[in-house]
């Protein structure tokens, strides 16, 4: 039986993230990821790498987004081309139970697109050059109880095909996988 857990892409690879300049919250989730895949590799644990929307979408120089830009119908249509093939892999996966586990999937809280409990909300939107109310933007942005885009799409699919796999936390899938 191979038992295979499903990360959001960034948990891999890093290179796909939005460019951030706070050291603490990098610092903490670079732990977190060691941690995790240190689990994978103790507990011998596959890996299905899900693709970065954003990343795929508005490429490397991207600004950081908040999820009121991304709740629109094109971003979502992009969501689900991607998870496509996705969606089939995990079909086969999940109805092949005699020989695979699909243990969870990972995401990663505060993103407007992966967040599963949290995702960061705001009033951003317009130009940025003359923009006289740019801090009151800013300081729109706030965690708001509920999934960023992309899972929610993910969590829309999953559903239509009745395949039903716990979606958690970075820190909740550690605890998850040291119990098992
Ligand atoms: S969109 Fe998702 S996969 Fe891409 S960098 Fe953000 S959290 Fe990671």
């Amino acid at each position: 039986m191979k038992r295979i857990l499903v990360v959001t892409h960034c948990i891999l690879n890093r290179a796909s993230k939005v460019e951030s300049y706070n050291m603490e919250e990098i610092n903490e989730e670079n732990d977190l990821r060691k941690e995790l895949l240190n689990e994978v590799f103790k507990k011998d644990i596959e890996l299905l790498q899900l693709p970065c929307p954003e990343f795929t979408m508005y490429g490397s120089k991207r600004w950081g987004h908040e999820k009121n830009q991304f709740d629109n119908p094109f971003f979502k249509n992009h969501c689900n081309t991607i998870l496509k093939p996705i969606i089939e892999q995990l079909i086969e996966y999940y109805t092949n139970k005699e020989k695979f586990e699909i243990v969870g999937i990972v995401a990663i809280d505060g993103s407007p697109s992966c967040g599963y409990n949290f995702t960061c909300k705001g009033n951003y939107g317009g130009e940025l050059g003359g923009c006289r109310s740019l801090n009151e933007k800013i300081e729109s942005i706030a965690l708001e109880n509920e999934s960023g885009v992309f899972i929610e799409e993910l969590k829309k699919l999953l559903d239509i095909h009745n395949i039903k796999i716990p979606i958690r936390t970075l820190k909740d899938e550690i605890i998850h996988l040291k119990n098992l």
